[in-house]
C-alpha cells in the first residue's frame, strides 16, 4: 500500500513537473508526460494481474462448493440422496417394474450396480439394473 502511495504521489509529481516543463520546453514536458504514462500503465498491469489472481480464487471456491454438493463422503450418503431415487425410479420406469435379467417374470425390488463410478452419482443409467431380490442376492454372492 506504501508503494501504491508512493507511486501516485510520485506520478502526481511528474504531472505537475511536466505541466511546468512543456511551458518552458515542450520536448522535456513530453519526455517527463511520456514517464508518466508509463507509470500509469504499469500501476494498471498490476492491477490486473491482482484481478485475475481473485478471479481465479473466486472460480477455485465455487469449484469446490459444486463438487460438495454433487458428490457424496459414500455410499451410504448417496443412496440417502435424490439424486439416487431419481435414478433409481429411471430404473424401475426402463423396466416395467419387472426383474430385468432375461426370462425372470419377478418384480424389481433392487437396483444393482453393474459397475461402479469413481465419484458416486456419476454412473450412467446404462451401469445399472433392476433386479429382483433373488437375483440381487446371486449377484452379490462370491462366486469360486
Ligand atoms: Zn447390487
Ligand atoms: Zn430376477
Amino acid at each position: 500500500m506504501g508503494n501504491k502511495n508512493t507511486s501516485s504521489n510520485w506520478m502526481m509529481a511528474t504531472v505537475y513537473g511536466g505541466l511546468a516543463m512543456a511551458a518552458i520546453n515542450p520536448i522535456a514536458g513530453a519526455i517527463t508526460a511520456f514517464a508518466c504514462y508509463q507509470v500509469h500503465k504499469k500501476l494498471k498491469a498490476e492491477e490486473d494481474v491482482e484481478r485475475e489472481r481473485n478471479r481465479q480464487q473466486n472460480q477455485q471456491e465455487f469449484n469446490e462448493k459444486f463438487y460438495a454438493r454433487q458428490h457424496y463422503a459414500s455410499y451410504e450418503d448417496y443412496l440417502m440422496s435424490d439424486a439416487w431415487q431419481e435414478k433409481r425410479a429411471a430404473i424401475f420406469k426402463r423396466a416395467f417394474g419387472k426383474c430385468e435379467k432375461p426370462e425372470c417374470n419377478r418384480a424389481l425390488s433392487e437396483v444393482h450396480h453393474i459397475w461402479y463410478p469413481k465419484t458416486w452419482g456419476d454412473e450412467p443409467v446404462s451401469a445399472l439394473i433392476g433386479l429382483c431380490r433373488e437375483h440381487h442376492e446371486a449377484e452379490h454372492k462370491p462366486r469360486f
